[in-house]
Formats: structure tokens, sequence, C-alpha cells
């Protein structure tokens, strides 16, 4: 531990965030980033704990608690106190693959697993993340570094999100020589064409991408395995295949009314601007579809916040967001004490600027469609919507939503962004390969397991565990190579 009183010396400090009024105003990452003396003083305040919780990466009821890449966090705050920033890359660089994606996307449950977190603010873990990995790109400190040997092995990986990034990394790393497959026109999964620019700027990936194409992994774009014969040519040209394409399919609401014009599942709409973004083409007319509308969308989570972030960027006249549970509360209940994921009330990026732009929080709890009305064009002029309640179930005892009688309301709407979670992986690629799914239509494996019921496939990230986060998707791809790299030589050193 560097400074034995830091935490009591030093208060936490985050990046400095661009105010909403003034970053809606693009679609750019909109942190100010801390200067390398005030990084120290955050590096300060980690105690080295004799149990570091911040790296246990348990499951806590069904919640992540810790990092789950055991990212070696003690040990590079206090390098990064001490101004050694080589050793702190090096260790970060050991447990993760790529930093600089969870440095800016993730939730950070290292955070709340913190043990200062009990009593006061937790350490800044990943803004030191984002410090010491930044540092070793603009330092040179990232150069590319292929493998002395090569194995000899082939390893098709289907799906460049980051559970297949991470897969494809580790393994050419070990030697063996890895092809990517993509279905679309750029590389990065749901890093890509899910979450938006002003999370994480899509020349990071880009960045990134460069670097493991300099390292011999290739990749093909613009391919979808599952489709025609590829699957089984795949199978016969090379000795392992990872797959790693997602949980794409999104839960859908179904109600009289949904074939209302108007009416988009989330991710395309996000895809859609992204790609436009990239493209040039973000002021057409088609893309700008949220400008001057009045928005709802459907779902209170990440990829709902994300829609109504970027439905504000693009000048919606109004933005509601419906969410089905209770209001949680300001701080932890009895029942969610530290280390547990604290289930509190998040106000994230998007409704921060709605409550900036429009004055009120767009958030209704509590609430669900009955019908999407329909003017004589057929296209979307208006919502029904119902209050629930939460009822416990005679039966099992478990609470469910129930409506209540008589509460339904419209709402006047042109837009609706469907976000209402996923339902696993598209079945036409499982059925290609052969490989079984579970009752979740997620990938079946055995018990920490990644090897599927198919000789030679093996299955990494969302479509293994389903929709969950970046830093899973990771350590996904890094255990579903050890698993091939055992299974192709016998033991693994990854
Ligand atoms: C809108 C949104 C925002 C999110 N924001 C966050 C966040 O802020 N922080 C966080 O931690 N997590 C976030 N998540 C979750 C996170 O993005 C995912 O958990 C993670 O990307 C999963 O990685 P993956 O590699 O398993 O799959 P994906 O990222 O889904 O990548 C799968 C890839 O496989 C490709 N593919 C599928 N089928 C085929 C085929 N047949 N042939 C070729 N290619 C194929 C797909 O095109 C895709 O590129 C978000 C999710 C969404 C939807
Ligand atoms: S990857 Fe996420 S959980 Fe792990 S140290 Fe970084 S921010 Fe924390």
């Amino acid at each position: 531990m560097g400074k034995p009183t830091g935490f009591i010396d030093y208060e936490r400090q985050d990046s400095i965030a661009v105010k909403p009024k003034d970053r809606i105003k693009n679609f750019g990452e909109f942190h100010i980033q801390l200067s390398m003396e005030e990084r120290k003083k955050q590096g300060a305040r980690c105690m080295e704990c004799g149990v570091p919780f911040c790296q246990s990466g348990m499951m806590i009821g069904g919640m992540t608690s810790g990092c789950p890449l055991r990212n070696l966090i003690p040990e590079w705050n206090d390098a990064l106190y001490h101004g050694n920033m080589e050793l702190a890359l090096g260790r970060l660089l050991k447990t993760n693959n790529f930093p600089e994606f969870t440095a800016r996307v993730c939730p950070a449950p290292c955070e709340s697993a913190c043990t200062c977190n009990i009593n006061t603010k937790p350490v800044a873990i990943k803004e030191n993340e984002y410090g010491i990995i930044e540092y070793g790109y603009e330092h040179g400190l990232m150069k590319a570094k292929p493998p002395k040997v090569r194995t000899g092995k082939k390893i098709a990986v289907i799906g460049s999100g980051p559970s297949g990034l991470a897969a494809a990394d580790q393994l050419n790393h070990r030697g063996h020589q890895v092809t990517v497959f993509e279905r679309n026109d750029r590389v990065g999964g749901l890093l890509m064409y899910g979450i938006p620019n002003m999370k994480l700027e899509k020349e990071i990936i880009l960045r990134r991408i460069n670097r493991m194409e300099e390292e011999g992994v290739s990749f093909v774009t613009g391919t979808d395995i599952g489709k025609g014969e590829k699957a089984q040519t795949l199978y016969k040209d090379f000795d392992a295949i990872v797959l790693a394409c997602g949980a794409s399919n999104p839960r859908d609401i179904k109600v009289p009314g949904r074939d209302a014009e108007g009416i988009y599942f989330a991710v395309d709409y996000l895809r859609t601007v992204t790609k436009a973004l990239l493209d040039g083409t973000l002021t057409d007319e088609k893309v700008m579809m949220a400008k001057g509308k009045k928005v709802v969308v459907i779902g209170g989570g990440d990829t709902g916040n994300d829609c109504v972030g970027t439905a504000i960027r693009q000048g919606a006249k109004s933005v509601l967001q419906l969410e089905m549970m209770p209001k949680p509360p300001v701080t932890r209940s009895e029942n969610n004490p530290w280390p547990e994921w604290p289930k509190v009330l998040k106000t994230d990026y998007g409704q921060e600027e709605a409550i900036e732009v429009f004055g009120n929080d767009p958030r209704v709890y509590q609430t669900t469609v009955k019908e999407f009305l329909k003017n004589k064009e057929g296209k979307l002029s208006k919502l029904k919507l119902v209050k629930l309640e939460s009822k416990k179930e005679e039966k099992t005892g478990r609470f469910l939503m129930e409506e209540v009688d008589g509460s339904e309301y419209e709402v006047e709407a042109d837009l609706v962004f469907i976000a209402a979670g996923f339902l696993g992986t598209e079945k036409y690629v499982t059925d290609a390969f052969g490989v079984e799914q579970n009752e979740r239509m997620n990938v079946k494996t055995e018990m920490d397991s990644y090897a599927t019921n198919v000789k030679n496939i093996f299955v990494a990230g969302d479509m293994h565990r389903g929709q969950s986060l970046v830093v899973w998707a990771i350590w996904e791809g890094r255990e579903a190579a050890r698993a091939v790299d055992s299974y192709l030589m016998g033991y693994t050193n990854l």
C-alpha cells in the first residue's frame, strides 16, 4: 500500500462530465480525464485490503460482486500511486485483454464491493484503469507483440464482440492461427453497434483491432456463418471453432397495434445511428428518426437509457421511458448489504440529459403498454398504458407485477423503441453447427465448461451465459480460449 492514510487524506475524485446541455450537441465521449497528479492520489486511496473484495468476481444473490476478471486492482493502484506505470500496465493486462473497453463501459462491480464503500466513497477503480491503459497507448507501451512460435493449429471464431475478440487474442498469443468471422460490416459486436459512441468512441475499437491484425489475427467481415454451407466448410477447414455470436434475439412487446409504423427494436435504432455516424450519413432524414418526435422507450435498463441519450441528441420533442418494476430505493435496503451489487436508483447519462432538457425525469415506473394506437395511415399515434402493482402469488410465494384495474391512460407517441431485454441466441447459427440450446435459448454446456455437444466446437460470451456485460464477455472469451488450447495441445498455459 502506497500511503496508509490515503483514503483519509484524499476524497474520491471522478473525471468531470461535460454539462448535459453541451454534450448533447454531438455523439462524442464526454468525460474530461484527471491529471496524473490527481490519478496518483486516487491510487493512494486503495488500502490493499487483506481480503480484496473488489477483485473477487463472486455471484451473490444472482448479482455480480467484485471484478469478474479478477483484475489485480490493489496491485495496480499501488503501482499507479508510485508512478510505476509500466508495472501498473503489466499487472492490468495480465487479467484483462481490453481495459480500454471496460474502463469506459463497465458498471464497475469492483467499486460497489470496495471496502471503502461500506461507509464512504469507493476507490475510483474504473477511472484508474482508464488512466493506466491510456498512458500505455500514449507512451508507446502498447506495441504489437506477435507470437514468436506458431503451433500450426487453425481456429475459427464466429462473432467479433468482446468475447470473440478476447478468445481470439488469447489463442493468437498462444501461437494458434486465428480467423474471426463477423456478419456485420465492422468488427466489435455490441461494442461497435450497440453501445453508443458517447460511451465508447469507435476509434478505440479500431485501435485495438489494428493491433490484433499486426499480431496476426485475421478478420473477415460481412460473412454470416450459418447461412448456406459455410458452417460445414469451416468445420472441415479449422481444428476448432469458438461460437461467440451473442444473444441478440430481442424480446418483443406483443400487444394489439404492434404492426403500427414507428415501432423499432432498440438495438436496430442504436445500430442505425452508429453506422450513420461512421459512414458520414448522420444527418440523413431516415437516420434522424427522432428529430421533433415524441419518443417512448419501453424498458428502464441501460439499453433504454442509451436510446434516451441518442434520441435527445437527435432533437426529440419529448422522451418517456417506461419501467415495469417499482422505483428502487436511493440507498441500499437492509436486505442488500455490502459487498452485494447495490440495487439502488441510478440516474444514468441519458436520464440526466432528459432532466436537463425537458425539466423532468423521463422514467415512469410500474407501468406497461396495453396497446399501440395508430392513425388512418397505420402510423403510431398513441400508447395505451396501464399501472402495475406487485402481488404475491399464492402457489409459489413469488411476487408478480399485475395490472391495476381502471388505471389505464393514453400518451401521445410518434416513435417507440423496445428495449425489453433479449431471449437468447439466434437459432439458425446453433442449427447450422448442430449445437444444443438450453431452456433459456443459450448454448448448452456442462457447468463451468465451454465445450458444446459437438466435438471441436466451443462457446463463449452472451451466447453462453445470456445477455450480460462486456467484462463477463471478456472473461468468457479467455476461459473458452483455455478450453480450446487444452483440447488442442493436451495442456494449457493460458
Ligand atoms: C444497447 C446495449 C448497450 C450495452 N451497454 C453495455 C455497457 O455499457 N456495459 C457493459 O458492460 N455491457 C453493455 N451491454 C452488454 C454487452 O454489450 C454484451 O454483454 C457483450 O457485448 C456481449 O459480448 P459477446 O461477444 O458475447 O456478443 P456480442 O457483443 O453480441 O457480439 C456478437 C457478434 O457476433 C456476430 N454474429 C452473430 N451471429 C453471427 C454469424 N452467424 N456469423 C457471423 N457473425 C455473427 C454479431 O454480428 C456480433 O457482432 C450492452 C448491450 C446492449 C444491447
Ligand atoms: S473491468 Fe470492470 S469490474 Fe473489473 S476492475 Fe475494471 S471497472 Fe472494475
